[in-house]
């Protein structure tokens, strides 16, 4: 009985850390905003994100802004190529 109990807690801690690795490895913050944009605004995003001038802190307020709610870190991430996109 003792062990059960032991195996079923190490199970769900298991499964925890899978889906919490799914989510971080899966899930980028940018690519879920591009998702909902449409074709015209996404173009416009991912272009400023090609431009040097343009700090990932003001592309951050700028979607924010548009109501797209979205962190500085990601921003890094996505534009280091930290991040799953296939971009
Ligand atoms: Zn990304």
């Amino acid at each position: 009985m003792g062990d059960k109990l032991g195996t079923t807690k190490t199970n769900a801690l298991t499964d925890a850390l899978e889906a919490t690795r799914q989510n971080v490895g899966q899930r980028c913050g940018i690519r879920l905003i591009l998702d909902q944009l449409d074709d015209a605004d996404a173009a416009t995003v991912t272009e400023w994100f090609r431009q040097p001038s343009i700090s990932g802190a003001h592309i951050g307020r700028a979607l924010t802004h548009a109501g797209h709610r979205v962190s500085t870190d990601s921003i890094g991430r996505h534009r280091r190529g930290e991040c799953r996109c296939e971009t």
